[in-house]
């Protein structure tokens, strides 16, 4: 890389914001700097996915971080001022770095900036190239998400599933809460009895983006005799996720049983034990939302391998911006 320490010069601007700039992690310039959102410290892009796959806290120890870009110190980092690294006389600031090192220095020749050129052209085809598939791939998958916004989440979706399922399988909408009304019988009433496996995903307020999968089957479950009227299944496949962070939860035993989907017919899809791992509040839920460990206090523990909260990025509660199932289906 051209914009390291090696070619910086330390003016008095750089002293200035010196601390602002260096990543504590690799201790060079701040390569396409993020932070984390609650203690705002930032790091390289690439030292944080690095970092991630060690620690499950951010590196000044936020616990479940989650990062965005670092406006400020990006525009801090531009304004720096380089020396050429092919040894010309000029000051050059940041923002213009790349294009003076691979076209504009006096120093460089033309076949120097043909090759250059000629590779700038063959990253860009391969770009190209990549653009075209992701493309394909969106265009044949065609699902029908309001929850899903961007490539990112559907890729996400699509290899969750692709570790259990052979490819060409698709998804159909079969419930959407704004749509098709947001109590338990709405979504039963849509979902029930469908063989081959349900993914639900749930968006809250706060654009969090979380939900399950199983391939069990979902019933409006009542029982006559007593009172509860709820149900535990489990399926072959079950798993739960959160598209934020781009991670899966697994299931485990709870008292040497496996549950996964809690099929009661006055609520929405709820996952775990009696609903402890996703609780969705009976009525209309997109007014009273749901909550994660429901029965903490009561000692019940999740059935998916959560850590607390993780799911809502440490909050119990949450409330439902929108809340859709889906089918598997080939
Ligand atoms: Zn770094
Ligand atoms: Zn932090
Ligand atoms: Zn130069």
């Amino acid at each position: 890389m051209s914009c390291s320490l090696e070619y910086l010069i330390e003016d008095d601007f750089f002293k200035s914001i010196k601390e602002e700039v260096i990543c504590t992690i690799c201790l060079d310039i701040k390569i396409e700097p993020i932070m984390c959102t609650k203690c705002q410290n930032s790091y390289c892009s690439k030292c944080i996915k690095n970092w991630e796959k060690k620690s499950s806290e951010c590196p000044f120890k936020c616990p479940s971080p989650s990062y965005i870009t670092a406006r400020v110190v990006k525009n801090l980092i531009c304004k720096l001022n380089f020396r050429c690294k092919n040894g010309c006389d000029e000051i050059i600031p940041f923002e213009k770095l790349q294009a003076h090192n691979e076209f504009e220095c006096k120093k460089l020749n033309y076949k120097d900036k043909y090759e250059n050129l000629l590779q700038k052209y063959n990253i860009l085809l391969e770009e190209k190239k990549k653009l075209q598939e992701n493309f394909d791939f969106l265009f044949k998958f065609n699902i029908d998400s309001m929850i899903l916004e961007n490539s990112n989440e559907i890729f996400f979706i699509h290899k969750i599933l692709s570790n259990n399922y052979k490819p060409g399988f698709r998804l159909q909408l079969l419930y959407r809460a704004t749509r098709d009304g947001d109590t338990g019988p709405n979504f039963h009433q849509c979902v029930d009895n469908k063989q081959g496996g349900i993914l639900v995903i749930i968006q809250t307020d706060k654009n969090i983006k979380f939900g399950g999968f199983s391939d069990a089957v979902w019933i409006s479950y009542v029982n006559p005799e007593k009172k509860t009227i709820g149900k535990n299944f489990c399926g072959n496949i079950d798993f739960l996720f959160q598209i934020n962070s781009q991670k899966t939860f697994a299931l485990k035993n709870y008292m040497k049983k496996l549950t996964s989907i809690f099929c009661r017919s006055d609520v929405g899809p709820c996952f775990g034990e009696l609903g402890e791992d996703i609780w969705i509040r009976s009525g209309n839920f997109l007014q009273k939302g749901g909550m994660l460990h429901k029965d903490k206090e009561k000692g019940r523990i999740c059935s998916f391998d959560t850590k607390d909260y993780e799911l809502n990025n440490g909050e119990p509660n949450f409330n439902i911006k929108e809340l859709e199932a889906f089918w598997l289906q080939y």
